[in-house]
């Protein structure tokens, strides 16, 4: 069973172009460093969150909100992902889903029913342990990329840059790997403190990869649509 870790109503920025509301999933099977959430990454955990207020939610912004995002957590980790998709298309939404790439193959499954994807592309590839805290995955994550450039969906790779953990040569590094890959859209994304955050970094350091005014000037000729936020 999926444990649905929270909801929020409303947003503009989640799902590009649309007026979405977001559905957080439990459980995540990575670790990273700098995760602020990790009460999420176990599936298991109870939480307040009740399906049946979801889905009264759904069943009342039909035709209000033109989307609806699975996030997580990793919203790929369950099985059950397949019919939530298939509920959430039912009521008429658009569906956007954010992940970290992890599950090519349940990503493949849902396809037909997918609008729009955000993926989290962490780091080059020979960091990339260090940055998921787990072995192993960055075949898998790249396979996701293919499967979603080779089927013409809409989607996004964003990288949120820690600056304990990446260095602006790691940026470079990975937008060259993703340019090769034939990525269109590629957001760098700024790492936010957050309380509990154990050894935070400096403001300047988070900042310096926004700064760097050659790394900005690479990633814009790099890609047709790039970003930060
Ligand atoms: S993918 Fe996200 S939720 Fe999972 S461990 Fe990493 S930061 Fe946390």
């Amino acid at each position: 069973m999926i444990h649905a870790a929270g909801l929020v109503p409303f947003t503009t920025i989640d799902f590009p172009g649309r007026l979405a509301a977001v559905i957080f999933l439990q459980g995540c099977p990575l670790r990273c460093p700098f995760c602020q959430n990790p009460a999420l990454q176990s599936p298991d955990t109870p939480t307040d969150t009740d399906w049946t207020d979801i889905f009264a939610f759904l069943e009342s912004r039909r035709n209000r909100l033109d989307g609806i995002v699975l996030s997580g957590g990793e919203p790929l980790m369950m099985p059950g992902i397949t019919s939530l998709a298939e509920y959430i298309k039912s009521l008429g939404y658009q569906l956007a889903i954010h992940t970290s790439g992890v599950y090519p193959d349940r990503l493949r499954d849902l396809l037909p029913l997918i609008d729009w994807v955000g993926l989290d592309v962490k780091a080059p590839r020979d960091k990339y342990d260090l940055l998921t805290g787990r072995p192993h995955m960055v075949d898998k994550v790249w396979e996701s990329l293919t499967i979603l450039r080779d089927n013409r969906i809409d989607f996004e790779v964003r990288t949120t840059c820690d600056p304990r953990y990446l260095t602006i040569d790691d940026i470079a590094r990975l937008g060259k790997e993703l340019a090769a890959a034939n990525v269109s859209t590629y957001v760098l994304q700024t790492y936010r403190t957050f309380d509990g955050d154990i050894n935070p970094p400096e403001e300047s350091a988070i900042r310096s990869f926004f700064r760097d005014q050659a790394l900005q000037d690479q990633l814009s000729a790099l890609f047709p649509h790039y970003g930060t936020r």
